[in-house]
């Protein structure tokens, strides 16, 4: 409609141009175009009004501007049902009127312009009217704008009466929006993206995960758009892209998308293997989870999902594990692992294969048993389509039985031997090495398994480590170690239940292996990286394990089963038979590839076997303590070597020691006898023994009998087969030994070194040997810190010595057969000590894995209290902060990124240790090598 122009005449009396080109009243209203022109019109004559209307939509705001009035005008806002909106009635013709409203419904909207009293118009002079309409966007735009910055939305899965649509906005003008689908690959998948609800005209397109547009679908107006793409095997983040059509296509009304997937293939839990280290699982005619479990020692539960109708791996599958009361449907606790893809395998291919299945490790308070079981459920969400829902999940077939064996307490003790060079080296008992071996022996081993330290210093130990290389077994140079082994362990009279000693060699002492004799308590190798296996073998000896067949040892247990394979056909001698998982590495070992750490075959793992077999001992150790010393009465200690001649040798004294009365009366059997005899060569006591000839490996020639003292003893006679091979006379005089330093109020501050020396004789002038004990309770307990000495003094280091205000030393001296003692004469002092602490895991600068759970693994020793209850060990990490307790302890929510964990304890002193290692959680990103052309 042209808009007449105003044109100023010389006429006396004011004409109007009637009609104006505005309306008279609602009905009549004159449209607007609302593109922000400015419309001119005259209020003439007095008393008229001008209507003008525009159509408007929802959500859309108005703006009005009423300016360069003649006279005092005022603007009005009316909705479509007549209703007043809003006004603007400013005085003077001078102050300009202003609207600005968003409109909440569509229809034609008006503006009334009228002057303010009848004196307020002009024919000469128009105002101006201008209107403006845009869009103000309520909703942010929560979905990116691109495909790489696409929002992140669940599928809808119609198999499963899951139903997930969006709503989105298109708003601002010129706004498109883009959406990411997860969708799991090794299968056929459809996928239907559809949009509803339309507000205005929008299009569909969708994008495969490399950016190529797979479909699109460009219905006329507010149609519903929908496309439909069968994705064979291409998994990975879709993109679903609504964009409108024209730059007004924009609104306040949401828009419908829902995304649709459904496939071929069905996910299943398969089975729901629970393990240790070993585990009875998926073979026939053993029973799942029939190995018993060890409280208190890492668990895995691995759970294996099946994949029914899909060609290949399926990706974007998530597991949840849960423990389920009494068979309920509901679990109290769960926990969830993935997305991950899970290859389409049998069980028995899955266990061969770390992250195949899914390895979660259990909370400590997750016990199971009769009433509490596992359960697994695949596809929770649910999130990867599949044809079944109702299959998904499964409950861990047969209960494994918790047992609580003992503790086993190894006492580690340096020994200090000569290198290739002729040096004397001493082990340093920390670092990596240790943690190697350690971290091993504590996975491998169905106990738990804690540390002491050997105090004050290393055992001297130069000897040759070489094995003898005309005979079988260790030699006598070993067979000497494992008797000082023996002293020590001896001489630790306030040891743990189930304690045992473990020698261990610097690495560059040459040689290597190790040695155990079967039913001891001490045996020793070398501290070198993948030794775990060699200290596992050792104490298995002294825990009456034999040799496992394979490697040609000897002193074969020829009760080892002979495994076979799910069809029947035999593994390997001394093969594992089952599929062992080493739960703090994650290392697995094949039944049919890897072989009982009791042969000489490798790599080692342990059989269900040996771990039944050793469970059983620590369950019930055959040598607890014996309870009471009130009634020990002396005895004789005789260490020495019985050859396959019938020869005896005795490299080293005995010595008198008090022993539980009765507890070693037997009297034997086999081809050498010990006879005690008085002056006149009455037998006082005989005893009968073999040559340890079940322990043809290790040191057979050696013998240990201990025997009961009795007063008159005058000679001791060794028979072989009835003959006289050697006779010990007991000299008439006992040794002397007077301790004369550390005696009374002495300080031992720090490491030292400090001396403790002594003044002994004999009247006979036998050669005496000594051996030096320490008591940091003024008496109580002792351990022994030196054996086999020959001369009156021995350096002490007291870093590893235990603080006391009341600590003592006594000095035991033998000449042979005839044993005395003394002791300080008052206590002296020495300083308290930190607690050790050995963070065995995860390894300094490792690289974790993102989603899976890490294990936290360490120990804390401490020279007065031995080793720190687990409570006692405390994990932070200095990005989560705290992360628990535990000597083993499962975390699964670090973050991705690098982090600092800390692992600290405090003795009951108040002093407290601490280690970190410094590790990164996620993959490691390698940025591109740019070349440049030389020049
Ligand atoms: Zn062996």
């Amino acid at each position: 409609t042209p808009i007449p122009a105003a044109t100023p005449t010389a006429t006396a009396t004011p004409t109007c141009a009637q009609p104006d080109a505005a309306g008279n009243d609602f009905a009549a209203a004159a449209p607007l175009i609302p593109d922000g022109r400015d419309v001119q019109e005259a209020i003439c004559p007095s008393g008229d009004v001008d209507w003008w209307k525009f159509p408007v939509q929802a959500g859309q705001e108005i703006t009005l501007f009423l300016f360069d009035m003649p006279a005092d005008y005022d603007l009005s806002l009316i909705t479509p049902g007549q209703g007043g909106a809003a006004s603007s009635e400013r005085f003077g013709a001078a102050n300009d009127e202003f609207i600005r409203f968003v409109a909440w419904e569509t229809g034609d909207w008006r503006v009334l312009v009228r002057g303010k009293g009848v004196a307020d118009w002009s024919s000469s002079q128009p105002y101006t009217l201008r209107v403006q309409k845009s869009w103000a966007c309520f909703v942010p735009d929560e979905p990116g704008v691109s495909f790489d910055t696409a929002g992140v939305i669940l599928p809808s899965l119609p198999q499963a009466n899951v139903s997930r649509p969006h709503t989105g906005y298109i708003c601002p003008q010129g706004d498109e929006d883009w959406y990411a689908v997860e969708v799991s690959g090794g299968q056929l998948v459809a996928i239907n993206a559809r949009l509803t609800h339309l507000p205005a005209n929008y299009d569909l397109y969708l994008y495969s995960p490399d950016g190529v547009l797979r479909g699109s679908s460009q219905e006329a107006g507010t149609t519903d758009e929908s496309i439909t793409f069968w994705a064979n095997d291409m998994p990975g983040a879709w993109r679903v892209r609504v964009m409108p059509v024209g730059p007004d296509a924009h609104h306040i009304d949401p828009y419908t998308l829902d995304v649709r997937l459904s496939g071929l293939a069905d996910l299943t839990v398969l089975g729901i293997e629970v393990t240790q280290a070993i585990q009875n699982f998926a073979q026939p005619g053993v029973a799942d989870n029939s190995l018993s479990l060890v409280t208190g020692k890492p668990t895995m539960a691995r759970v294996y999902v099946g994949v029914n109708g899909a060609a290949g791996p399926i990706s974007n599958v998530t597991v949840e594990l849960g423990i389920y009361q009494s068979w309920n449907n509901t679990p109290w606790a769960t926990l969830t692992l993935g997305p991950q893809t899970v290859p389409n395998q049998a069980v028995q291919q899955q266990r061969l294969s770390r992250f195949a299945s899914f390895d979660f490790l259990l909370p400590p308070d997750w016990q199971l048993s009769n009433t509490q079981v596992l359960g697994a459920r695949v596809n929770p969400g649910p999130t990867a389509p599949e044809t079944d829902y109702s299959n998904n999940l499964a409950y861990a077939s047969g209960t494994p039985r918790h047992v609580s064996p003992y503790t086993l307490n190894v006492g580690l003790v340096p020994v200090r031997a000569r290198n290739g060079a002729g040096n004397l080296v001493t082990p340093t008992l920390a670092g990596a090495d240790l943690n190697d071996i350690l971290t091993y022996f504590r996975a491998v081993w169905p106990a738990p398994v804690k540390v002491y330290f050997k105090a004050g210093g290393p055992l001297e130990g130069d000897r040759s480590y070489i094995f003898p290389a005309n005979a079988s077994g260790c030699g006598d140079d070993w067979g000497d170690l494992l008797d000082d082994l023996e002293d020590l362990y001896d001489g630790w009279r306030n040891r743990p239940p189930n304690a045992y000693v473990y020698g261990l060699l610097h690495p560059d002492v040459p040689g290597g292996g190790g040695c155990g004799r079967v039913d001891d308590r001490g045996a020793a190798g070398w501290l070198r990286p993948g030794d775990g296996p060699v200290m596992a073998q050792e104490l298995g000896h002294n825990l009456n394990r034999y040799h496992a067949p394979c490697g040609n040892p000897g002193g074969v247990d020829g009760n080892y089963p002979q495994y076979r394979d799910p069809q029947g056909n035999l593994y390997p001698g001394a093969s594992i038979g089952q599929v062992g998982v080493n739960v703090s590495t994650g290392r697995i070992f094949e039944p049919a590839n890897a072989y009982d750490f009791m042969s000489y075959c490798g790599p080692e793992w342990i059989s269900p076997y040996t771990w039944d077999a050793i469970l059983r001992r620590m369950v019930s150790p055959s040598a607890l303590q014996a309870a009471a010393r009130a009634d020990e009465t002396p005895h004789l200690v005789m260490v020495g070597r019985a050859r396959e001649d019938g020869q005896i040798e005795l490299p080293r004294p005995f010595w008198i020691e008090p022993r539980p009365e009765g507890a070693h009366d037997h009297p034997g059997e086999g081809p050498f006898s010990i006879a005690l005899q008085d002056a006149g060569g009455a037998p006082l006591f005989t005893r009968h023994f073999d040559r340890r000839l079940y322990d043809d490996h290790h040191t057979p020639d050696h013998f240990r009998e201990i025997v009961p003292f009795p007063p008159g003893a005058a000679r001791i006679v060794f028979r072989y087969q009835g003959d006289v091979v050697r006779t010990l006379p007991v000299s008439p005089n006992p040794p002397q030994v007077t301790v004369l330093s550390p005696n009374r109020g002495e300080v031992w501050e720090g490491a030292g070194p400090f001396t403790i020396a002594w003044q002994a004789e004999d009247a006979d002038g036998d050669p005496l040997t000594a051996r030096v004990s320490y008591s940091p309770d003024g008496g109580a307990t002792w351990q022994r810190l030196a054996v086999n000495l020959s001369g009156s003094s021995y350096t002490v280091a007291a870093s590893d010595l235990a603080g006391s205000e009341a600590a003592r030393v006594r000095v035991e001296v033998s000449d042979g057969v005839h044993t005395v003692a003394d002791e300080s004469d008052g206590a002296f002092a020495v300083s308290l000590k930190p607690p050790l602490i050995l963070l065995l895991a995860p390894a300094d600068g490792a690289t974790l894995r993102p989603g899976q759970p890490v294990l936290l693994q360490g120990l804390a020793t401490d020279v007065e209290d031995g080793p720190l209850a687990d409570e006692a060990l405390v994990w932070s990490s200095d990005v989560e902060g705290p992360l628990g307790v535990g000597a083993d302890l499962a975390v699964y929510d670090l973050s991705p990124g690098r982090r600092r964990i800390t692992l600290q304890a405090a003795d009951s002193d108040g002093m407290v240790g601490s280690a970190s290692v410094e590790v990164y959680v996620g993959g490691r990103i390698f940025l591109p090598l740019t070349l440049h052309a030389g020049r």
